[in-house]
């Protein structure tokens, strides 16, 4: 258990989340605190995560501070492991792909503001193809609810190439700019709260389970929920008991 850590701030989570996006089910945490300490090994150059905005962000922590961080995530629930092969890969929990998913959203808009502002015209828009749909909608919402038609042009633009349920989307998102249609404030009020709740993050505690073989309630301590989410394990279906004896153990 990281005890030693308190909870961490909503930057350091926000970052932190930032930073996994580019490396997700392909790096573990050690890459992950190299991206944040602005690492400039190799294999952070050779895949470019230089280039991810929280590049070195946490520069001035030590490396196993930023690591303890990473794991302070992952026992509040906004991390976790998956294995692909023997190893173990940083995966977004629910949690945590909640408010990534709505920062990246957020990350897309405030470029395009940008580019606008730069006077970019008719700018390569596959880089949002095949993106996670969740986000590439969520984005399109945050598009309307600017209600300016400054982003129209690159709307058009970003429809002569995605798929249909995206375009159908991207479609609808001009239609409602065109028509300056009102924004649904109860939606982004419930979206800001459903956010603000995600960060607050989950404490690790013991959980009663129930075994699937004889019904006992047995505890699945912190240490073994942590050991568990190590290894990539789900939790056990089974009291400690029924385990030894389908493992041939003697009572
Ligand atoms: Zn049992």
């Amino acid at each position: 258990m990281n005890e030693k850590i308190n909870h961490l701030s909503e930057y350091e989570i926000r970052t932190i989340l930032r930073a996994a996006d580019d490396i997700i089910a392909q790096g573990g945490r050690t890459l992950l605190a190299k991206i944040l300490k602005g690492s400039r090994e190799k294999k952070v150059l050779q895949l470019e995560l230089d280039q991810s905005p929280v590049y070195g962000c946490f520069r001035l922590v030590k490396l196993e501070d930023v690591i303890d961080k990473i794991d302070w995530m992952m026992d509040h629930d906004f991390l976790g492991i998956e294995y692909s092969g023997k190893l173990p890969m940083i995966v977004f929990t629910e949690r945590g792909w909640q408010i990534e998913s709505d920062q990246r959203a957020d990350e897309l808009l405030s470029e395009w503001k940008q580019w606008l502002e730069e006077g970019k015209r008719q700018p390569e828009m596959s880089y949002l193809k095949d993106r996670n749909r969740h986000m590439i909608f969520l984005f399109l919402e945050k598009i309307r609810e600017t209600q300016d038609r400054k982003y129209i042009p690159y709307l058009l633009e970003w429809e002569k190439i995605d798929y249909k349920k995206v375009r159908a989307k991207i479609r609808a998102t001009i239609k409602a700019l065109e028509a300056n249609d009102p924004i649904d404030h109860e939606n982004v009020q419930r979206r800001k709260a459903s956010i603000k709740e995600a960060l607050k993050g989950s404490a690790p505690q013991d959980l009663l389970l129930k075994c699937w073989e004889c019904g006992k309630r047995f505890t699945f301590t912190v240490g073994e929920q942590q050991f568990y989410k190590q290894k990539g394990f789900v939790h056990p279906k089974r009291c400690e008991e029924c385990r030894a004896r389908r493992n041939g153990d003697i009572f």
